[in-house]
C-alpha cells in the first residue's frame, strides 16, 4: 500500500488531516511512490505558532551550541549521503552520482553554518566621537519560510534552513510537492542530530499552501527557490506583506565559445553543462555562442552529445535519467516541435526511449543550431536537455547579446586568453561568471549571486549575504560619564 508522507509538526512527524493529498511519482515508471498531503490551514498555523514558541528559547542558545547542531548534523548527513542520494533518485530521476552531488552541495552549506559564531559577530570602534564607543550585534529575525524547487531536493533546502536556524530563527519548509521525500529524510536526520522541538517544521503542499505562508503575519521572511512566475509572485506577494523576500528564479545560461580555447575540453564540458540532470538546473548552459572560427566545432558537438545515453538512476552508463513528469516531458516536446520552424534542429532527442522503462519521460540530447534572438526557444527557459548555438563574428557581439538577456544567473567563457577573460567577466551583466568553468556554483563560503530577471531581492542565498538576509543589525553607541560637571543640554545632533 502507498503511504502519505508525513508533515514534520511541533517535533513530531504526523499525518495530515488533509483531504488533498499529490502522487508523488517515479520519473523511470510513473509508479507512485506516496502521497503528499496538502496541509491545511490549521496545520500550517499550528507549524508557525509552535515555531513562534521554540524561537522564545532558540534565540537565548548561544551561538557555539548552534554550531554543534550543525556539526553534529554535517557528520549525519555524511554518513547517509549514498541514502539520501537513493531516496532523491528514486523519486526525481536524477542519476546516483548527480544525486550524490545535490546531496554534497547541501552539506557543505551545513559546514559553513557550523562556522555561524564568526559569521554572527558584530563590529566596534571606541571612541566614535570623544570617550563615547560604538558596536553592532546580529540578532534573528524570528519565524522564516523556505519554499523549494523540484531539481535539487536536497541541496536547495539546505541552502536555506541550516543558515536561518544557526543564526538563531526557527523555519518552516515547504517543498516541492514533486520530490518531497528527500527534505522529509533531511528533517528526520536533523532530528536525529539533536535539533530541539519546533526549530524546523517541514509541512507540504502547492500554491494554496504558499500563499498562506506568503500572508501569515508570524512569518518575518521568506526565501524561495523556483520559476520566474512563481518567483515573481512570491516576491510581491511577500513584500506586499511586509515581509524580507529573496527569490531565485529561472534563467536563460549562455557560454561564450572563443576560436583560442582549448576545443575537446569545450566541448566536453559544454556537453556535460547543457544535458547533464536532462538540462533541469537553473545553472545549466543552455546557449552556446559560437565567436568566430569556433563554430566549425559544432559538428564535433553533435558527435559528443550523441554519446551521452539516457537511462536509469541505478545504472552507471546513464548520462542522465528521465524529466521529473509527464506534464515537463511534454512541455519540453512541444518547445522542441516549434524551435524545429525557428531554427536547425540538428539532433532531435524527441523519440527517445529506454526498451526497460518504456513509461519514463524521457528525451534525448537536442541540439539546435542558428538560433534567433526572436525565437521562442531562445526566449523560454526550456529546463531540458536541449541546447541551442549562435554563431557571432567577435566578442563584442557575443557579450552585447548576453547582455540583452533579462535573465542573468550563470555564464562562463572558455579561452586561452587571460585578457578576453578579463574583459568578459569584467563587462558581463550576469551574477556568476565561469571562466573555463561551464557551471559556476559559487562554494558557500561566497554567496549564490544570480542578477537581473534570476532574482528578486537584494540578499542572496548561502555565504555572508545570507547571514545578513537571516538576521537584523542592532548597533550601540555608548558613554559612560566621569565627574560632577554637567555639561548641559545638547540641542544639536552632534557627538564631538
Ligand atoms: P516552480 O516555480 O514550479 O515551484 C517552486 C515551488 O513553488 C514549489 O515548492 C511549488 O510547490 C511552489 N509553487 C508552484 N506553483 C506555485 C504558485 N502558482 N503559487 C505559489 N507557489 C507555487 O519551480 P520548479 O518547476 O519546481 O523548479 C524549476 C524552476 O526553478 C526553474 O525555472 C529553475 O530555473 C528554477 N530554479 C532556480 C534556481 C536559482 O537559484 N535561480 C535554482 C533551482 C531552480
Amino acid at each position: 500500500m502507498v503511504s502519505n508522507l508525513p508533515l514534520f509538526l511541533d517535533g513530531e512527524f504526523v499525518e495530515s488531516k488533509s483531504k488533498k493529498t499529490l502522487e508523488v511519482t517515479n520519473p523511470l515508471s510513473q509508479e507512485i511512490l506516496c502521497h503528499v498531503p496538502c496541509a491545511t490551514k490549521k496545520e500550517i498555523d499550528q507549524a508557525v505558532s509552535s515555531a513562534s514558541n521554540a524561537f522564545l528559547t532558540w534565540k537565548e542558545t548561544p551561538p557555539p551550541e548552534r554550531a554543534r547542531l550543525m556539526m553534529a548534523y554535517q557528520a549525519l548527513l555524511k554518513e547517509h549521503q549514498e541514502e539520501l542520494a537513493e531516496i532523491l533518485s528514486q523519486e526525481n530521476g536524477k542519476t546516483l552520482e548527480d544525486a550524490k552531488g545535490d546531496v554534497w552541495r547541501g552539506i557543505e552549506v551545513v559546514e559553513q553554518a557550523a562556522n555561524i559564531p564568526t559569521l554572527l559577530m558584530g563590529e566596534t570602534l571606541e571612541n566614535v566621537a570623544r570617550e563615547i564607543d560604538s558596536y553592532s550585534y546580529t540578532q534573528p529575525l524570528g519565524v522564516c519560510a523556505g519554499i523549494t524547487p523540484f531539481n535539487f531536493p536536497a541541496m536547495i533546502p539546505l541552502w536555506m534552513f541550516p543558515l536561518a536556524i544557526a543564526c538563531g530563527n526557527t523555519f518552516i519548509l515547504k517543498p516541492s510537492e514533486q520530490d518531497p521525500m528527500t527534505p522529509n529524510r533531511l528533517a528526520e536526520l536533523f532530528v536525529e542530530a539533536g535539533a530541539p522541538k519546533g526549530i524546523l517544521q517541514v509541512i507540504h503542499g502547492d500554491k494554496e499552501q504558499v500563499d498562506h505562508i506568503l500572508t501569515h503575519p508570524e512569518i518575518k521572511a521568506i526565501s524561495f527557490v523556483g520559476s520566474v512566475p512563481v518567483g515573481q509572485h512570491v516576491y510581491k506577494t511577500g513584500t506586499e506583506n511586509l515581509k524580507r523576500v529573496q527569490a531565485f528564479a529561472g534563467a536563460k545560461n549562455h557560454m561564450v565559445v572563443m576560436p583560442d580555447a582549448d576545443k575537446q575540453r569545450t566541448v566536453e564540458n559544454l556537453v556535460g553543462a547543457s544535458v547533464g540532470a536532462a538540462g533541469q538546473r537553473c545553472m545549466a548552459i543552455s546557449v552556446a555562442i559560437f565567436v568566430g572560427q569556433s563554430k566549425e566545432w559544432i559538428e564535433d558537438l553533435k558527435e559528443e552529445m550523441k554519446k551521452v545515453v539516457p537511462g536509469p538512476w541505478n545504472s552507471p552508463t546513464s548520462g542522465f535519467g528521465p524529466l521529473i513528469s509527464k506534464a515537463a516531458k511534454e512541455r519540453v516536446l512541444s518547445l522542441i516541435e516549434t524551435g524545429k520552424s525557428e531554427a536547425n534542429c540538428i539532433l532531435d532527442g524527441s523519440d527517445y526511449e529506454v526498451k526497460e522503462f518504456p513509461d519514463g519521460n524521457w528525451i534525448g540530447p537536442t541540439l539546435f543550431t542558428d538560433v534567433p534572438t526572436e525565437s521562442s526557444i531562445y526566449k523560454t527557459e526550456i529546463f531540458g536537455p536541449v541546447l541551442l548555438t549562435m554563431n557571432v563574428d567577435t566578442l563584442e557581439e557575443a557579450i552585447s547579446l548576453v547582455n540583452s538577456n533579462p535573465y542573468g544567473n550563470g555564464t562562463s567563457i572558455f579561452t586561452a586568453s587571460g585578457r578576453t577573460a578579463r574583459k568578459y567577466r569584467h563587462e558581463v551583466e550576469v551574477g556568476q561568471v565561469g571562466i573555463n568553468i561551464p557551471i559556476p556554483v559559487p562554494l558557500p563560503f561566497f554567496s549564490f549571486t544570480g542578477w537581473k530577471g534570476s532574482f528578486y531581492g537584494d540578499l542572496h542565498a548561502y555565504g555572508k549575504q545570507a547571514v545578513r538576509f537571516y538576521t537584523e543589525t542592532k548597533t550601540v553607541t555608548e558613554r559612560w560619564f566621569q565627574g560632577e560637571d554637567s555639561e548641559g543640554a545638547n540641542l544639536t545632533i552632534k557627538l564631538e
